[in-house]
């Protein structure tokens, strides 16, 4: 069956990816991107595509737009509701912007969805876990947010909250929602530009520059192939037992951010200098960075038989070669 599926902020880097895998499935996508961070440079093979750009709509206007999300939630089958303030730099630079998109924008979607009675996947993050030393971290655990002081914690905030309007939905009106904890995805066409560090890095070391650790290097994360995810929302999205509830999507290798850039400039053949910035430097004051992030995919792979498993070498490869040919 050919469905019609609604991607806000689907010309953002994983809305992209979606966009393309359901178009190559045969379905209908509609897309709203406001373009904040998104780029129709991303959807540009697909919008000129002759086997997709009849099955693709793209509206370039905002989520907080209730008459425009009206007509494409009653027109759609699906909502997969990705569009939000993304980007540590990105939200410490657009405080009130980035609490109305992730608030009033996910309210709005949320609110149109239960209207028209419409299945919805909302992507939330792994920052709603907050400061946690301990791994692996599994959806059920306690979420350990900082000062209101610290900025950084308001995105972890909206989503946590956003994560809590979906479930409400769903309690008290059995609105099909699922949602997804999204661990630093990266693959092809991200922009290091919001501050993610795989695509900033890879620039730097094809450049030869300097590259920039911050703090002291041994914060870890584990990075995620845009294509397993894709796969895993889309399979979500399909098995009823994922409905009203919370799943980590994210990879398995934890490394530091210093060794991480040992490996790219070993990757890229650079002959870049690593140097370790203070985060004085680079954030405002009372920035604090998550020490340490690895999901557990158990829950993920018990319902859908799967999780993300590209090794990060290859992911380091496939954005090394796509840096390479955009330079
Ligand atoms: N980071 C870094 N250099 C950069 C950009 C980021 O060392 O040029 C660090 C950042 O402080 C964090 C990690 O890399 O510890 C991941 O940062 P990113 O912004 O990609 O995602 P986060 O996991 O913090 O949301």
């Amino acid at each position: 069956m050919n469905l019609k599926i609604l991607i806000t902020g689907g010309a953002g880097f994983i809305g992209s990816h979606l966009t393309e895998s359901y178009l190559k499935k045969g379905h209908f996508v509609y897309i709203i991107d406001d373009l904040s961070t998104g780029s129709l440079d991303n959807i540009k093979p697909l919008t000129e595509h002759p086997e997709y750009k009849d099955r693709l709509s793209v509206t370039v206007d905002t989520i907080l737009n209730t008459d425009t999300m009206l007509e494409l939630v009653g027109t759609c089958d699906r909502v997969i509701h990705l569009a939000a303030a993304v980007g540590v730099r990105h939200i410490l630079d657009n405080p009130l912007m980035s609490l109305t998109t992730n608030l009033r924008g996910t309210g709005i979607v949320l609110e149109l969805c239960n209207k028209f009675r419409k299945k919805v996947m909302m992507a939330s993050s792994s920052e709603v876990y907050g400061k946690h030393d301990h791994a692996p971290l599994t959806e059920s655990d306690d979420t350990v947010f900082g000062s209101v002081h610290n900025w950084r914690w308001s995105y972890g905030a909206t989503k946590l909250v956003d994560e809590f309007t979906a479930l409400a939905y769903y309690k008290e009106n059995q609105l099909p929602v699922v949602i997804v904890r999204l661990f630093n995805t990266v693959g092809p066409r991200q922009t290091g530009e919001y501050g993610m560090v795989v695509p900033r890095l890879v620039h730097q070391a094809l450049r030869n520059d300097v590259i920039t650790v911050y703090g002291d290097g041994t914060q870890t994360r584990t990075f995620t192939h845009v294509r397993d995810v894709v796969e895993c929302i889309e399979r979500l999205l399909e098995v009823p037992e994922a409905v009203g509830q919370v799943f980590n999507i994210g990879g398995r290798e934890e490394i530091s951010i210093r060794a991480l850039a040992e490996r790219i400039v070993k990757l890229t053949g650079s002959h870049s200098e690593i140097k370790l910035l203070p985060y004085e430097d680079v954030y405002p004051t009372d920035f604090e960075d998550m020490k340490r992030r690895v999901p557990s995919t158990e829950k993920l792979r018990k319902v859908i038989g799967m999780a993300p498993e590209t090794d990060l070498d290859t992911i380091l490869a496939e954005v090394i070669s796509y840096c390479r040919s955009e330079m």
